[in-house]
């Protein structure tokens, strides 16, 4: 007599679509339980380690029962808490990684329509329901796809012929990741081993266009801190011969940018060329906020801009006081943050030697700046492996859409290329409910219920056609 191992069994699709539609209440109430977690990782004492233990929780209730709290020690380095599962099936089976962070960006209260760390339910003009609060987009929402998805496929059975590793972090968006250098020094660790590697941090073109992201911008970030004086001293005693340290920093920071177009005017920087899609000048517009008077800068169409080229931004500033402050001495030391987006196949070691070249020879009157090194992370250009079918048709299914997008992100996720690193058989799949109305950084952060749906269903059913048939059992 023979008969079926549980393991031998997948769900019909249907059975996948209906369960994950029933989750949609119970994971979007975990989310908004979540998003009441402060877990801003560049605050004194967030609680990043209760929130990382009630995901945790989350999916040991969902059925993967190896999902502990960890830290990564490298070198003398921490890392901030995370999430880890290695919940191994069957050695001869597809192995997945599940990543995702818990930490947030800050959140200027004043900015928000309503508090930031309370999650509220609004309803959008496409009568689509939303949820508002830091985080329920970047990057908790990616963490609600993958216990919607384990929850959808594991339900009330045991085992999956598919073996599942999680990685939810705590320092994405800290700017420095201790996993990521680990993992580049430790790349064989078998708990970052896998077949198939999915990143829910990215997001669809727009609100229900189904998208894969295929490359993303790298980031280098330096501080560059101007000296020019023992001390503060009266701007009207001795305000003119005398360097004002800030003055000096604006003419350094000035030449970062080329006046008559915007780009970035730092000499040796790449570009890349990619097919994305066209991104509408008024959509660009409206989700980035940017006023009407406000012309767009830049040599490109908006998606060349936006993924495929460096831009340049100060992201902070010592030295002078708040406006409300303000006296009538002259700046002795000015220092501000330097902040390099770089193009997917630009090596960051290069881009920040050439922005510190630069930076020195910019310097007036014979100053010597000092910089500082603050921040690399590669960028990432996907290469398809042999999942990349079912990715694709998993993400159709899930829209019922006959074909994706491929995009790119302006924005930087380092740990995806040490991800690759240690993987570079798999695929790595860039996907999530941060589409570009969700604000991901911004105020009033929100994400669509009708995105968490589908991409937690994409990923459901990813999963579902990755599973390996495994032999019968005969008994
Ligand atoms: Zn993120």
């Amino acid at each position: 007599m023979r008969h079926e191992s549980p393991m031998t069994m997948v769900l019909p699709e249907q059975q996948v679509r209906d369960r994950v539609h029933r989750l949609v209440p119970e994971l979007w109430h975990a989310l908004g339980d979540l998003v009441r977690h402060r877990s801003v990782a560049t605050t004194p004492d967030p609680p990043l380690a209760v929130t990382a233990e009630a995901i945790a929780e989350m999916f040991r209730a969902a059925g993967l029962s190896t999902a502990t709290v960890e830290t990564i020690t490298h070198g003398t380095r921490k890392s901030a808490p995370m999430v880890l599962a290695d919940e191994v099936a069957h050695a001869g089976v597809t192995t997945v990684l599940l990543y995702a962070h818990y930490d947030v960006q800050p959140a200027d209260e004043s900015k928000w329509t309503t508090k930031p760390f309370e999650p509220t339910e609004r309803m959008d003009e496409n009568h689509d329901m939303r949820l508002y609060g830091r985080g329920a987009a970047d990057n908790k929402s990616g963490v609600m796809m993958h216990l919607g998805a384990i929850k959808a496929l594991y339900g009330d059975r045991g085992a999956l012929p598919l073996n599942i590793k999680l990685v939810i972090e705590g320092e994405e968006e800290s700017g420095t990741s201790v996993l990521e250098s680990y993992l580049a020094d430790n790349p064989d660790d078998p708990r970052f081993k896998a077949d198939l590697v999915i990143v829910a941090d990215a997001g669809n073109i727009e609100r229900g266009a189904p998208t894969l992201t295929e490359t993303l911008r790298g980031i280098v970030a330096a501080d560059v801190t101007v000296e020019t004086m023992a001390g503060k001293v009266h701007s009207g005693t001795y305000g003119g011969p005398v360097p004002d340290a800030f003055m000096a920093l604006v003419q350094i920071l000035a030449t970062l940018q080329d006046r008559k177009t915007g780009d970035v005017a730092i000499e040796g920087l790449t570009q890349y060329e990619h097919a994305w899609p066209t991104v509408p000048e008024a959509d660009y517009r409206r989700d980035a906020g940017v006023l009407p008077m406000t012309s767009l800068i830049g040599s490109g169409t908006i998606a060349k801009l936006l993924y495929g080229k460096p831009s340049v931004t100060v992201t902070g500033l010592n030295g002078l006081p708040l406006v409300s402050g303000a006296a009538n001495v002259l700046c002795a030391k000015a220092r501000a943050r330097v902040s390099l987006r770089l193009a997917p196949n630009q090596d960051p070691d290069e881009a920040y030697a050439a922005m510190a070249a630069h930076i020195m020879a910019a310097a007036p009157w014979g100053l010597k700046p000092v910089v500082k090194q603050i921040a690399s992370g590669a960028g990432f250009i996907a290469s398809a492996g042999e999942h990349q079918q079912q990715i694709e048709r998993a993400l159709m299914e899930a829209y019922h859409a006959s074909s994706v997008a491929r995009a790119g992100q302006g924005g930087s996720i380092p740990l995806v290329n040490a991800l690759r690193a240690a993987n570079p058989e798999a695929d790595v799949v860039l996907w999530g409910c941060e589409e570009p109305s969700s604000h991901a950084h911004g105020a009033d952060e929100s994400v669509s219920q009708s995105e968490l749906e589908h991409m937690t269903l994409a990923e459901a059913l990813l999963l579902r056609s990755v599973m390996s048939p495994i032999p019968i059992q005969a008994s």
